[in-house]
């Protein structure tokens, strides 16, 4: 089988790069060793968070840091054995989540996310999807006046700088807002950011936008990206259907990139941030909801309520030890009767970056080669619009935001 474009990974980053080459005219062969949306993009909070345009930064803060390092509250759990591993990337987080340098990064984050629900627009319209996605936003709850009152300062200032739309609520009106909080949450108040959108099936949409893929004439084939090798002047992999040989291949392999770039000789500071969640059958939202303070989400969706933890830092194939489920759970019962799990603990991994930003782009030494990887918090969000920036490079016409800071060629 032939094609101009192999794409490998169907989650949400490679399904949107697909769709897009595919609705620009390009022959394309999807590949996957799984159904398109099964991994991280299945697990995550479904949240399309046109809001977050500052990438999550490692707390400066001694005090916050001791509880980390003492693995205190649900927010974050770490392997120690992992640390020497993924050091580097670790390290460079750290340097770019100092204040100057979290802005500048900051600014290049936020024109992404600018375009990410008016990307998933269209797509979620073409697919037929729109009974999956609500548009009324999520509210960041916050446990004490101080937190409280620190959040609504920063999110009034990003707001007013990245044009984005809130609503502060106090615990009276966010009682209201959500009548399934126990008489006793005692919170002191909530930002409701109103312009996100939110999902209540995040794999079923990447499903659906593959099933788009389908009818625009693009096709999906299992196989390992493994079997990638150059062939003539493309690429090849072998797949269930045989081997597809293309012009051009396209890593989407979130956070199993790693690996494979390593085996073409690339060293990227990548490492991930694993997360877990649970579905539970009791009370739960009306609206997703992001409990800062105790480092969870807990979210509406088609499985019943899914509560989602923070970062753990681990290797991607280290056992599971989802300990901060526990933890989670205990303190998003103070909030909500959320009854029996429904399941035990999923867990995924945020592919994340050194310098917070995704790689999107040519492969620095390799002709015809492209990646399109390591978006952290936000891949569910930015999945559409760097679909959009890769096709468009792909294809040498002019992009929908300037794609130099996203170079793979910035890490030499
Ligand atoms: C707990 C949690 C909550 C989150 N909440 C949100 C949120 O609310 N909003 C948001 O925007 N983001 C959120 N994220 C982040 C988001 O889920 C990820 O950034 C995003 O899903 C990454 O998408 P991806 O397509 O790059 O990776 P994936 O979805 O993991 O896709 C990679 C694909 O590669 C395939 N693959 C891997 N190896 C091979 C191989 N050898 N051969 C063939 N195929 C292979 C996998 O099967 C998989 O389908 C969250 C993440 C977690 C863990």
């Amino acid at each position: 089988m032939s094609a101009q474009v192999l794409v490998l990974g169907a989650g949400i980053v490679g399904t949107c790069t697909a769709l897009h080459l595919a609705m620009r005219g390009h022959r394309v062969v999807l590949v996957d060793r799984r159904e398109p949306g099964r991994e991280t993009s299945y697990g995550n909070a479904g949240i399309i968070q046109r809001e977050a345009v500052e990438p999550y930064a490692f707390p400066q803060d001694w005090s916050v840091l001791a509880n980390v390092a003492l693995k205190r509250g649900a927010a974050v759990h770490y392997h120690l054995r992992a640390l020497p591993a993924i050091a580097h990337g670790l390290r460079m987080y750290w340097s770019h989540s100092r204040p100057r340098t979290h802005a500048a990064i900051s600014a290049l984050y936020a024109r992404l996310i600018e375009h990410s629900t008016s990307e998933h627009a269209p797509l979620i319209a073409r697919a037929g999807a729109e009974d999956l996605v609500r548009r009324d936003g999520y509210h960041a709850v916050f446990r004490s006046d101080a937190s409280f009152e620190r959040a609504a300062a920063r999110a009034h200032s990003l707001a007013s700088t990245f044009g984005i739309r809130l609503q502060l609520l106090d615990g009276a009106t966010l009682r209201r807002a959500e009548p399934g909080l126990r008489a006793d949450a005692g919170l002191a108040g909530a930002v409701h950011w109103l312009d996100p959108w939110t999902v209540s099936d995040p794999g079923e949409l990447v499903a659906r936008y593959a099933a788009l893929l389908a009818r625009e004439g693009g096709e999906f084939a299992r196989g390992d990206a493994n079997t990638l090798r150059p062939c003539g002047s493309g690429w090849s992999v072998r797949t269930g259907s045989g081997t597809v040989e293309a012009e051009h291949a396209v890593l989407a392999l979130g956070p199993w990139s790693d690996a494979l770039v390593r085996t073409l000789g690339y060293r990227f500071p990548l490492f991930v941030k694993r997360g877990y969640h649970s579905h539970y059958r009791g009370s739960g939202p009306r609206l997703p909801m992001l409990d800062a303070d105790a480092g969870l989400v807990l979210a509406p969706m088609a499985q019943g309520v899914r509560l989602t933890t923070g970062a753990e830092f681990a290797l991607l194939d280290a056992p599971a030890t989802p300990v901060q489920v526990d933890r989670a759970k205990q303190l998003a019962n103070e909030l909500f009767e959320l009854g029996d799990a429904a399941d035990r603990p999923w867990m995924g991994a945020r592919p994340c970056t050194g310098d917070m930003l995704p790689l999107i782009g040519p492969a620095p030494r390799h002709r015809g080669l492209w990646f399109n990887f390591g978006h952290a918090h936000q891949g569910f969000t930015m999945g559409p619009v760097s679909g959009r920036l890769l096709a468009e490079m792909l294809d040498g016409t002019p992009t929908v935001v300037d794609p130099k800071p996203y170079a793979p060629a910035r890490f030499g």
